[in-house]
Formats: C-alpha cells, sequence, structure tokens
C-alpha cells in the first residue's frame, strides 16, 4: 500500500539496497507475533502472493476469499489483502502464533520492517525503526533478510506491478462508475482468479498477462 509519510519520523533516514546491511535481527521473532496482528487491511497481496498462497494451502482464490483474504480498495483499484480475525491477528497464524505459511507469506511479511520507497528509477528499502517492538537487532544483509528466490527478477516483477496498478489508479480517478467497476472485474479476473500455471514460470505467464492488460486497457 503507498502511505504519503515523513521518512524522517519513521525511518532511520538510509536508503538500502540488496547488498546493504540493515539492523533487522530480532532472534528469529521468538515468542513474538506482535507484526502479524493489528494490522488491518495494510497487507496488500500482488499476484504472485497469491500464487504462492494458493500452492502453499492447496485453495483457490476464492476459497482463500472466503478464509483468509479479504477485498478493499486501495487508491480506486480494488485488491486483496490479508484478513485478520475479530481479536485483531492474521488469520494464518497457527496455535503456537507462528506464520502458517512461512516458506510462502507474502512479500510485506517477508521485509518487514523494511518498507519499500519508489522513485522514478525503481525502488529502495528503508528501515521502519517503530515497528519492531524488540529492542536488540544484529545486522542481516538485506538480500538474505528478505528471502526470496530470483531475486532480481522478483524486484522487476514488483517494480512493474507498482508501476501497473499506479497507471490504472490514474484511469480509475477519471472514469465513471460502470468503467471503474469493469476495469477493476478485469483486473481480478486476469491476475487473481484465474490461476499461474505451476508448471511454467511465474514471471513469463506474468509478463504476458501485463502486456496483454495493458494492451485491452490501453497503457503504454
Ligand atoms: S502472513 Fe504470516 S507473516 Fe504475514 S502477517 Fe500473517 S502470520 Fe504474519
Ligand atoms: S515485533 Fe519484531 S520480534 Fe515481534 S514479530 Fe515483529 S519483527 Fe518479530
Amino acid at each position: 500500500m503507498n502511505r504519503e509519510v515523513d521518512l524522517k519520523e519513521i525511518t532511520d533516514g538510509k536508503f538500502y539496497t540488496l547488498g546493504d546491511m540493515v539492523k533487522v535481527g530480532c532472534g528469529d521473532c521468538n515468542g513474538c507475533h506482535v507484526c502479524c496482528t493489528g494490522m488491518g487491511n495494510s497487507i496488500v497481496l500482488d499476484p504472485l502472493d497469491v500464487h504462492r498462497i494458493c500452492g502453499v494451502t492447496g485453495k483457490d482464490f476464492e476459497t482463500l476469499l472466503s478464509l483468509h483474504i479479504e477485498l478493499n480498495m486501495v487508491e480506486g483499484v480494488i485488491l486483496p489483502n490479508i484478513k485478520s480475525d475479530e481479536k485483531e491477528e492474521c488469520t494464518f497464524l497457527n496455535g503456537e502464533g507462528r506464520c502458517s505459511i512461512h516458506s510462502e507469506r507474502p512479500g510485506i511479511c517477508r521485509i518487514f520492517p523494511l518498507g519499500r520507497v519508489y522513485d522514478d528509477e525503481g525502488f529502495k528499502y528503508v528501515l521502519q525503526t517503530k515497528e519492531c517492538v524488540r529492542p536488540i537487532k544484529t545486522k542481516v544483509k538485506v538480500e538474505r533478510w528478505i528471502d526470496t528466490p530470483d531475486i532480481k527478477r522478483n524486484q522487476m516483477f514488483i517494480l512493474e506491478w507498482h508501476r501497473f496498478i499506479k497507471l490504472v489508479s490514474g484511469i480509475i480517478s477519471t472514469s465513471d462508475g460502470d468503467t471503474i467497476k469493469s476495469i477493476n472485474m478485469f483486473i481480478l479476473n486476469m491476475f487473481y482468479l484465474t490461476p499461474f500455471r505451476r508448471d511454467v514460470d511465474f514471471y513469463e505467464i506474468f509478463n504476458e498477462r501485463l502486456k496483454n492488460a495493458k494492451s485491452a486497457l490501453d497503457i503504454a
């Protein structure tokens, strides 16, 4: 989700890239799941997140919508996010207070307490200093912390998706109600409801769908 905030207030004022060391180590969150509580609708899921969660749970997107995921508006675009229960805890927390989908957890959870800041060139990471409640932190290389396979292609995907959603949001801001509805249905169908094959590289299919979506929406 995009937030308009004063970075000086919530970060250490530095920008990090994959090769940098950053003070985030928190003892594997042992005994703590503060970050998995009270997140509201902030853990917005991109198509790769949903693809991974469908794989690890064995459930399709529609089934997940009835259990762990909900839809909300992000700058006019309807996107899925992780759902909390009545105690405001993530519905993926298990009885021991651990993430039941840890190996396939969403991108936002993977980088936390890092956040992303986008500019014309791409994005950099920032350390959100008010998020983790554990006082002592060890230094970890950003790439290791993010723990994501094929990281360069993943970063390219994140950037492409971010730019695409920004452009769609711009179109929506000047469209009428029926058009907004059909654009949102189109995106949900193209990138979330229609499963991505598991025997073909995810990024390949995503890039093909993105190309088709841009052409359908007349986005350069
Ligand atoms: S998906 Fe896992 S890591 Fe992310 S908030 Fe839920 S329990 Fe926590
Ligand atoms: S507050 Fe810190 S230790 Fe607790 S779950 Fe979040 S990152 Fe882990």
